[in-house]
């Protein structure tokens, strides 16, 4: 699709969004009854054979994924190829427009804040999500408030990844300081990027939602270190990563502190969960698609899991098969 036929289908209303990574516009899609959505533009590294295989892997995976519907996953409806120079190509991502993303929804929440129980729905959905991109091997990688979205029917959509090697391009063109709040210890220690660095995220975030302001806020890497340390403690040296360039004993020792204390108002099974979100060593922390099975999530209405809970590929066909 070229520049002109992308400004005649999508006529923009307003500027949603300027991350690190692009611009983000809501806008009408004219072709489609007018209905909103959200276009997100990237610029992309042009090599000499036009786009990097990496992003054109990329795009295909955010397709193939789209292809399943997932529930709590952000529709992307098309994407689109908007101008090209020798230096870099534009891409406009087309996804479905949704209200608020959690940091406003969790701003705007009236006193005494989200009722528990709507947390725990909406917990459980963002773990479908997750657990969803998990079982395909996409890994989030930058889970955090801004990126999850929350219709005004309160159902949780994930957005905001699978871009990473256009986002690592991006990075370098823009001076916007991405947050790290909600980043694994591996990540801070720069010593692996697997599944478990987003159920890091996803305990942040729990926490964060009863406690109406962020569990911790670091300012650099080694402050935010710190900053974990002095809630889950000085984990024993097994439990710290391997050729890393801090050590452990770069950090004085410090016990943990009891978790009732960040979070007094979460019941004792989301605590226990809580905890096994911020296990320091990512082997040890729960995976997405264990802590559906939770005893915390017993109580989810039924409704909510039967509507979301669908095993992935069971009547949908599998990457595979599409990529057949
Ligand atoms: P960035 O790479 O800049 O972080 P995002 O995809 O996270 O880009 O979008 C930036 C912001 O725009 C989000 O934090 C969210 O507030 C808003 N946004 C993103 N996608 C949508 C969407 N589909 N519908 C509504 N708002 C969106
Ligand atoms: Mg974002």
């Amino acid at each position: 699709m070229d520049k002109e036929s992308v400004a005649q289908q999508y006529e923009p209303v307003a500027e949603i969004g300027e991350g690190a990574y692009g611009k983000v516009y809501k806008a009408r899609d004219l072709k489609n009854e007018g209905r909103f959505v959200a276009l997100k533009r990237v610029r992309v590294q042009t090599e000499e054979e036009g786009m990097p295989l990496s992003t054109i892997r990329e795009v295909a995976v955010l397709r193939q994924l789209e292809a399943f519907e997932h529930p709590n996953v952000v529709r992307l409806f098309d994407v689109c190829t908007v101008s090209r120079s020798d230096r870099e190509t534009k891409l406009t991502l087309v996804f479905e427009h949704v209200d608020q993303d959690l940091t406003t929804y969790l701003e705007k929440a009236p006193d005494p804040g989200v009722p528990p129980e709507t947390i725990k729905d909406m917990m459980y959905q963002l773990l479908q999500g997750l657990d969803f991109l998990h079982s395909h091997r996409v890994v989030h990688r930058d889970l955090k408030p801004q990126n999850i979205l929350v219709t005004s029917g309160g159902q949780i959509k994930l957005a905001d990844f699978g871009l990473a090697r256009i986002y690592s391009f991006q990075m370098a063109l823009t001076s916007v300081v991405v947050t790290l709040w909600y980043r694994a210890p591996e990540v801070l220690l720069q010593s692996s990027y697997a599944t478990p660095v987003d159920l890091w995220s996803v305990g942040c975030i729990f926490a964060e939602m009863f406690r109406r302001r962020p569990l911790f806020r670091g300012n650099s890497d080694v402050d935010q270190l710190g900053k974990i340390l002095d809630v889950v403690g000085v984990p024993s040296v097994e439990d710290w990563p391997q050729e890393v360039a801090l050590p452990q004993s770069a950090f004085s020792p410090r016990p943990p502190q009891p978790i009732g204390e960040l979070v007094p108002d979460m019941e004792e099974l989301g605590k226990s969960l809580l905890l096994q979100f911020l296990a320091f060593n990512p082997s040890r922390r729960i995976s997405a698609f264990a802590a559906l099975t939770h005893p915390y999530f017993q109580s989810v209405d039924s409704d909510t899991k039967s509507v979301y809970a669908q095993p992935i590929g069971s009547n949908k066909p599998t990457l595979e098969e599409r990529a057949a």
